[in-house]
């Protein structure tokens, strides 16, 4: 049980973000979810999740996109003994066309923002003598496809940072791992659907078919439950020795 710890997750009030914060208020954690738009819905989701699960739930708001309001989303957590970076956009475009504003913010939001939450993190996590961090990459961060240069340079960084500060921490009793998804559909998938149909010329069913899940083997979407699932099993004492690798849950994408 992961009674009596906090997991905070960046970006949380859609999608993965959204079903990690269920499986590990499920997990007896209480909880801080984020996002950067501060509505009446996100304080509302936060009720619903304690409701659900019987354990405390918060809403923070802050913009992943600034690394002062990521260290801040820390701070205002008070404890933060599991760190979920889980907030990300993504935009479908060739490098050559790519908007220099998109880049940024996808660069700013998908892989600095981790950066930001583990360097303010960690001396929490050593202050209570345990912790748990888990970056949510992509099948993206192990492999490419055309016209997600920014993503996929992201994901690749989250990756390879994520093995840094495995190493930092090897001989504390804090792990940092990754979790790659393959696709699941979730807001962000949907969002890119209609971009991808038009580079490719292709209609939905067409992308779906023959452009998602042709890499994924098992022709199935991942799902937000699975992503929950591989987190909580990444805070636990049989996880305890695994830190600085990757948990692909892609349906056999990287093994093709
Ligand atoms: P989503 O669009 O449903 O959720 C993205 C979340 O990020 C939302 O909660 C949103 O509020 C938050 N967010 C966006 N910009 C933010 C900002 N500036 N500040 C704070 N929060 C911000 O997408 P998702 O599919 O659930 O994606 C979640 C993560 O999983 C992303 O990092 C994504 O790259 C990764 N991922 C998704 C898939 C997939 O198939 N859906 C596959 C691999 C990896």
């Amino acid at each position: 049980s992961l009674e009596g710890k906090t997991a905070v997750i960046t970006g949380s009030n859609s999608g993965i973000g959204l079903g990690i914060a269920h499986e590990m208020a499920k997990a007896g954690a209480s909880v801080v979810i984020n996002s950067f738009t501060d509505r009446e819905e996100d304080h509302a989701l936060a009720a619903q999740i304690a409701e659900a699960h019987g354990v405390d739930v918060r809403y923070i708001q802050a913009d992943m996109s600034k690394g002062a309001e990521c260290r801040g989303l820390i701070e205002k957590a008070g404890r933060c003994d599991i760190l979920i970076n889980n907030a990300g956009i993504q935009h479908v475009c060739p490098i050559d066309e790519f908007p220099v504003d998109k880049w940024d913010a996808i660069i700013a939001i998908n892989m600095n923002s981790a950066f930001h939450t583990m360097a303010a993190a960690l001396p929490k996590m050593r202050a209570a003598g345990w912790g748990r961090v888990v970056n949510i990459a992509s099948a993206h961060g192990l492999t490419a496809s055309p016209f997600k240069s920014a993503y996929i340079a992201a994901k690749h960084g989250v990756v390879g940072m994520t093995k840094s500060v495995a190493l930092e921490t090897a001989r504390e009793p804090i792990t940092a791992n990754a979790i790659c998804p393959g696709y699941v559909l979730t807001p962000l998938v949907e969002a890119q659907i209609p971009d991808t149909m038009k580079e490719y010329n292709m209609t939905r069913e067409e992308v779906v078919e023959n452009v998602m899940l042709t890499r994924q083997p098992s022709k199935e979407f991942a799902t937000v439950e699975q992503m929950g699932g591989t987190a909580v099993f990444l805070c636990s004492d049989a996880a305890a020795q695994i830190t600085g690798t990757t948990i692909s849950v892609d349906g056999g994408w990287t093994a093709l």
